[in-house]
Parts: structure tokens; sequence; C-alpha cells
């Protein structure tokens, strides 16, 4: 698997602000958190993919008996703050876990938020590296992800305390959740947060529905397996990183949609590295979606063609 700086990183982002700019947005927001089972509860569908709006970015919660799991913290301590007020209109009990699917800002930049009440900060150690390697150069880029100071504002990387390899248990005292890690798919560290009993999966950025996906650090190979574990898991309703609640058929699409795009990129950038017009080709094959035109192109420039050298700092 290729490894991609900051720089591309950096790219990535500020093409995704591109886009949610562009974009005027045919979903709607979650005004509130939703409840998907008796105490679950995520975002779910978008405003818009605009930075400050996290990229569209879900976030979740699981209530037990002992306190609240929070599942990824979103892009800013002002986006987290706004998570933790809607929190607290629904429980006032303690929040004493915080899961980052992934590494990535808009899943794991409201961190300190949680820390400061008292949430231990857990990942899968992969990309609990990957966010001590990345997140501060993010945060001092923040303005080149789009984000304003004035968005950033009391924003702080907090790395996980406590990090774990294949799976981890948590009991929050009348359920359990279950920390999997499949192997590598959408980053190297990317994890599923399943709730046996209720039948839930957040599946982070490992499912986009009704976004094209971002494939940059994805390793195709491996992470249509964890689909296909998905496939077979005991589930019913699964929270995606990015969009809508969703379905073992979305699961599938997500599948057939990373064989087709891998073939056709490969094929296409074997002749050229016009990625543009590599983009273009491919969104002819590709399945409509509501939201992430631009992904094409950035999935194309930072996984299938050669990166350009990054300047040294
Ligand atoms: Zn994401
Ligand atoms: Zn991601």
């Amino acid at each position: 698997m290729k490894r991609y700086g900051i720089g591309i990183l950096r790219q990535a982002v500020t093409a995704l602000l591109i886009i949610g700019l562009v974009h005027t947005g045919t979903a709607l927001a979650a005004e509130s958190l939703t409840e998907i089972s008796a105490n679950v509860y995520a975002y779910v569908d978008t405003r818009n993919m605009s930075a400050q709006n996290s990229f569209g970015a879900n976030a979740g919660i699981i209530i037990g008996r002992d306190g609240i799991l929070v599942v990824d913290t979103l892009i800013s301590s002002s986006e987290a703050q706004r998570f933790l007020w809607d929190i607290r209109t629904i429980s006032d009990k303690p929040i004493r876990y915080v899961v980052n699917t992934h590494h990535h800002l808009d899943h794991a930049f409201g961190n300190a938020d949680f820390a400061r009440q008292g949430a231990v900060v857990i990942s899968q150690l992969k990309d609990a590296a990957n966010l001590k390697t990345h997140g501060q150069a993010a945060l001092g880029n923040a303005k080149e992800y789009g984000l304003t100071e004035q968005d950033m504002e009391g924003t702080e990387i907090v790395l996980p305390a406590l990090a774990f390899g294949d799976r981890l248990d948590i009991d929050l005292g009348d359920r359990t959740v279950q920390l999997i890690y499949t192997g590598v798919s959408h980053t190297e560290g990317s994890i599923l947060v399943y709730l046996p009993e209720s039948k839930i999966l957040f599946a982070g950025d490992i499912l986009f529905t009704g976004y094209h996906p971002y494939m940059g650090e994805g390793n195709i190979e491996e992470w249509v397996k964890v689909l296909d574990r998905i496939a077979a898991m005991d589930v019913d309703k699964i929270i995606p990183g990015h969009g809508p609640v969703s379905t073992k058929k979305d699961v599938r699409d997500m599948k057939e949609y990373l064989i087709a795009f891998d073939k056709k990129a490969r094929e296409l950038t074997a002749t050229s590295q016009d990625a543009g017009q590599v983009a273009a080709e491919m969104g002819k094959i590709l399945p409509p979606k509501a939201e992430g035109e631009g992904l094409i192109r950035m999935s194309i420039e930072h996984k299938y063609l050669p990166q350009p050298a990054v300047p040294a700092k």
C-alpha cells in the first residue's frame, strides 16, 4: 500500500471543500441526533460537504447503563460542541469513551472536547500512529483545508489514550460494544463499531453511501474483503462514514463500485496521466452519486497516478 504525506491529504481536503462549495447540496442534514435503535443515535445525511460541516461526516452515540460511548468527533471544537449539545439534550450520563473509526480529521479533530469531559479516546493502533504523525500538521494547515482560524478555534489534537490491535470489547453495563479491526481498507487502521444485540454497525469510511468514496489511502483488494466480512455479519442497520443509514445492499454496491473503479482506473492510467481526462472517463462508467463527484479525480490522483514530490519543509 502506498503511503501518502500530509501534502496529499491537504490536497484531498481542499478538493473536498471545493466540491462542497460547488455542490449546492441535495441531501438534508439531520438537525439533531436521530434514534437508530434503543439508546443508539446518529447524525445521518448531510447538509453539504463543506469543511465547516465536517465534510458531511457522520457521528453517533451509544448509551449504556454506565455511560455513553461516542463514535467519531467531527472536524473541530465547534463541531464537537454542537455534537455535545445535542448529546446533552438526550442524556446526562457521563461520556466515558470516544472511538475514532479512523484518523481522518472529519472523524477525529473534535477529540479534545470529549477528552476534557473525561472520556477515554480509543482507536486502532495504526490509525493512532497516523493521527500522531499527521494530525498536528493538518491542524496547522487548517486554512488549506478550507477552514478558517475561527472555524478551528479551540481545536486541539488529542491522540488516543488507548489503542488496540484486532479487537476490543467495551462493557457499558447493560450492553457490549465491539470494536473490530478487519485489516487495511479506507485507511490502514479503519475499524468497525458493532452492537451485536441491536444488529447495528458503525462502519466509518469503510462505507460511503450516496457519496463517491475517497480511495486515496485505500487498499482495494483488502477493502473488498472487509466489505465481504460486513456482508456476512448479523447486521440490520449500518451507519456509514458519510451518507444516510444503510443496509447490506449498500455494502454490496460499494464493493462493486470499488472493483469497477479499480479496474477502469488501472486501464485508463496505463495510457493517460491526465487526471481530469481519466476522471471524466471514470464518470461514464461509475454509478451516479448525490455527493462527492470531485472525489473521483482525487482518488485517481492520489492512488493511480505518480505522486508529486512533497517539498521539504
Ligand atoms: Zn470521512
Ligand atoms: Zn476518511
